[in-house]
């Protein structure tokens, strides 16, 4: 079970790399303007030619934004 844990401790900390330069990608949340929907959007931090995609899986999006607001939760936890 601990071996469990620590690889999904490792996943959550692996970030995704530009398949162009290495540097890491960015995520951003954006909305559909017609729909309004989340959608994630991840770009090169260097050049955003070098890799862009759109993810708009609802459940996926849910998940990463649950996730986003537990990091940001631990920050503001630190600077208490
Ligand atoms: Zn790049």
């Amino acid at each position: 079970m601990i071996g469990n844990e620590q690889s999904i401790t490792r996943k959550q900390h692996q970030s995704l790399q530009c398949p162009v330069c290495g540097d890491p990608l960015s995520f951003q949340i954006t909305r559909s303007k017609k729909s309004g929907k989340p959608s994630l959007m991840m770009k090169c931090l260097r050049d955003g030619r070098h890799f862009r995609s759109f993810i708009c899986d609802r459940d996926y999006v849910k998940r990463v934004l649950e996730h986003l607001e537990e990091q940001q939760k631990l920050v503001n936890e630190d600077h208490h």
